[in-house]
């Protein structure tokens, strides 16, 4: 495998020696791929405009003793007004932060890749999507494309099924509502709008957020999946 073309999405970026970038990309097919772009830092350098954070596109990978190196992108979006607001700029970097914990080398990320892709753009483009309600959507379905949904509809620690008519308790431990019974350990009571929005949130995927109140979920949601990740997100203590 010398050289591949994957689209992906810079996640992160470390500057390396005096002129190069080490990228971190998801992409849709081969999960994460770390790969370095020689010589982006140099004045008129054609890796540079790829060699930033939120930069998607089409990448040719060069691969060589597991090392991958950038030989050439073309550009289908920068995002670029996400740097024009600090607040939305601080809600991508943590969406982009959360795929960088969770993705892994030689794994099918194609959910992820579509997920980011468009958390990013609603971030960017869309001036009337709530910011934070936004974040709170992905950080559902992030759970959802990871394989930890939350359980909705019976008790997470024994299986009951749920009156939610009153709304129910949430256990982040456990990884979902509870029972009466099983209640003495959540630590969120969640009100049946709440979980309404949630089913459907993960019924319709992700969708501009526009005033659905999603925000108030946001922690509980925070704390859900960072527990599940193995790395801080030091972007989170930033928000909201
Ligand atoms: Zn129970």
């Amino acid at each position: 495998m010398p050289a591949i073309t994957t689209r992906g999405i810079v996640l992160r970026y470390a500057n390396y020696r005096d002129h190069d970038r080490m990228l971190t990309l998801l992409t849709p097919g081969y999960g994460r791929v770390d790969v370095l772009s020689r010589g982006c830092r140099r004045p008129k350098s054609a890796l540079m405009p790829a060699s930033e954070l939120f930069v998607t596109g089409e990448f040719v990978v060069f691969m060589q003793n597991e090392h991958a190196t950038l030989t050439s992108c073309t550009l289908d979006d920068t995002f670029y007004p996400l740097r024009l607001d600090p607040y939305r700029l601080t809600c991508a970097s943590y969406m982009t932060a959360l795929c960088a914990a969770a993705v892994q080398p030689g794994e099918n990320a194609a959910s992820l890749y579509a997920l980011l892709l468009k958390g990013l753009y609603y971030l960017a483009y869309d001036n009337d999507a709530d910011a934070l309600e936004t974040t709170t959507a992905f950080l559902l379905l992030f759970a959802d494309v990871n394989g930890y949904r939350p359980r909705l509809s019976r008790c997470a620690h024994c299986r009951t099924p749920l009156d939610l008519t009153n709304g129910a308790p949430f256990d982040v431990a456990a990884g979902g509502l509870c029972c009466p019974d099983c209640a003495s350990r959540a630590t969120y009571c969640m009100t049946l709008d709440a979980i309404k929005w949630m089913s459907e949130t993960i019924r319709n995927g992700l969708t501009p957020q526009k005033n659905t109140g999603a925000g108030t979920l946001f922690d509980v949601l925070r704390r859900y999946v960072e527990s599940r990740l193995e790395t801080p997100i030091k972007v989170s203590k930033l928000l909201p």
